[in-house]
């Protein structure tokens, strides 16, 4: 753990194990930090905030710069790292990396806009001038399926606010949050500004996050469950939240788009990352003109999909996380499969070549989904890719919006007005209009109904770490 600028081991002396998800072998020991190492962190940071938030948005911004540079250079190393924890193709893993620096290069550039305002006030002897200032300490919980970006996605915007943070990372992925924490001390972030408190039960962190008033701001990604206990928790004496939670993204293939090239698209997000995202789609919606086009171009790509150790070359499906994801996967293709859906490939574990010392499960494709199938409402996290035939453009965005969820969504139309028309009416935050891959550092991200709340990455996401103040002067 990294607390008050030194590297330490849990108070209680403990730690637990990191194990590979490919082939479940031990890879490291990591610190089993508790309440009492969260309480010690939250401390430091509170004590680091004074100095950390006086400093020049010049001055951190300079910081940030120098830990983008050196996350950049440490590439592969972090890449290698993830597949190792984590177990996404290295490719995929180098990407997200990049994507991940990305975070600390562009707030570095917006620490220094962080402009106020000044408004026509109603009296003449007086001024009204408003201020943006940093919230205080920040309180961090990421999830496993992006182990680093996440991570940066957070503590970016939190530092270049002027904020100081503690972050408790993955149980699953804490080797990727040591290297970045790394980087942060290597870039020369003050100590106690960015701790980093490892643990294998996340709850009596989690509690000490919400119930120490130290910690003004809670922000989380993850379930939506862990997700809105957090958010209860943290009312109880107003912590600012934000949260990025679960997905069931609609993906449509509208009348007039090509069926062939809409498939192509919708193989490479929905099997992403193992269909551990929560943008993939977890339901393809196919106009009936289409469906045969679009399903035999879909399960021809899906068949030679190589699983197997992210390190290997060629390899494009990872494990899924541990053996509650294989579960899930299994009890939703059997429950749509005993409903009537057909199994167009996969949907088995896969278990030959040594696969069986991992998580593996085939990429799989169901035709002929209902709504009355689990998959159709509950999040998969898995690679089973549902495929749902309608009949009428003008009825879709119903179907596409009769979920709770509302992060992302995707739309294939060669028309504008179809394609304005969709944007518009879809209730999610994330729109990718023939496009598979709508995020960057510089866009806004998250989700609306029970997606989350708050946005991160974009000039939006800074100011989820500052509070507007207001100054009225009588002169
Ligand atoms: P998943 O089911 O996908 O693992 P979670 O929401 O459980 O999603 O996990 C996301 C992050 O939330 C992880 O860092 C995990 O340790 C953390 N987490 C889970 N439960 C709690 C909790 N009660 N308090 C704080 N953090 C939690």
């Amino acid at each position: 753990m990294f607390i008050n600028g030194e590297w330490c081991a849990a108070v209680s002396g403990k730690t637990f194990d990191v194990t590979n998800p490919a082939n479940g072998e031990k890879i490291a020991d990591v610190p089993d930090g508790g309440q009492a190492d969260a309480e010690r962190a939250i401390q430091a940071a509170h004590d680091a905030f004074a100095g950390w938030s006086g400093m020049t948005a010049y001055e951190r911004s300079r910081i940030l710069y120098k830990a983008y540079e050196l996350m950049s250079a440490r590439k592969e190393d972090i890449a290698r790292t993830m597949t190792t924890e984590q177990g996404k193709p290295l490719r995929a893993a180098m990407n997200e990396v990049q994507y991940g620096a990305d975070f600390l290069l562009w707030y570095a550039e917006e620490a220094k806009r962080v402009y106020g305002e000044t408004i026509p006030a109603p009296r003449g002897d007086q001024r009204f001038i408003v201020l943006h200032q940093p919230v205080g300490v920040v309180a961090a919980v990421t999830p496993w399926n992006y182990p680093a970006s996440m991570i940066t996605r957070k503590v970016a915007p939190a530092l270049a606010a002027g904020c100081t943070i503690v972050l408790k990372p993955a149980e699953a992925t804490p080797l990727c949050a040591i290297e970045i924490f790394k980087v942060l001390e290597e870039a020369g972030v003050p100590a106690g500004v960015a701790n980093l408190v490892t643990g294998f039960d996340p709850k009596p962190i989690g509690e000490e996050f919400v119930t120490n008033p130290l910690v003004r701001k809670i922000t989380f990604t993850g379930s939506t469950e862990t997700g809105k206990l957090l958010a209860r928790g943290a009312a109880d004496q107003m912590k600012r939240v934000s949260l990025e939670l679960g997905g069931h993204a609609p993906f449509l293939v509208l009348k007039d788009a090509d069926p062939v090239f809409a498939a192509k698209g919708a193989v490479l997000v929905k099997y992403l990352n193992t269909g551990q995202a929560c943008i993939c789609p977890n339901r393809l919606f196919v106009h009936e003109s289409g469906i045969e086009a679009f399903t035999n171009e879909f399960v021809s790509r899906v068949e030679k999909m190589r699983a197997g150790n992210g390190l290997d070359q060629g390899i494009n499906i990872g494990p899924l996380v541990n053996e509650k994801a294989i579960e899930k996967v299994e009890r939703q293709v059997a429950d749509a499969t005993a409903k009537g859906a057909k199994l167009l490939c996969g949907g088995h574990r896969l278990m030959d070549d040594g696969l069986d010392k991992g998580h593996y499960y085939a990429p799989t494709v169901l035709g002929d989904v209902t709504p009355d199938m689990l998959i159709y409402r509950e999040e998969t996290f898995g690679p089973v890719a549902p495929i749902i035939a309608f009949d009428d453009d003008d009825d879709i965005l119903a179907m596409a919006n009769d979920t709770h969820y509302g992060l992302a969504a995707y739309v294939y139309t060669q028309n504008l007005s179809a394609a304005m028309r969709t944007f518009e009416g879809l209730r999610f935050g994330i729109i990718g209009i023939n496009d598979i891959n709508p995020t960057g550092a510089a866009a806004p991200f998250g989700g609306q109904k029970e997606s989350g709340l708050g946005r991160e990455g974009g000039h939006e996401g800074i100011f989820e770490y500052l509070e507007t103040k207001l100054g009225g002067f009588s002169i």
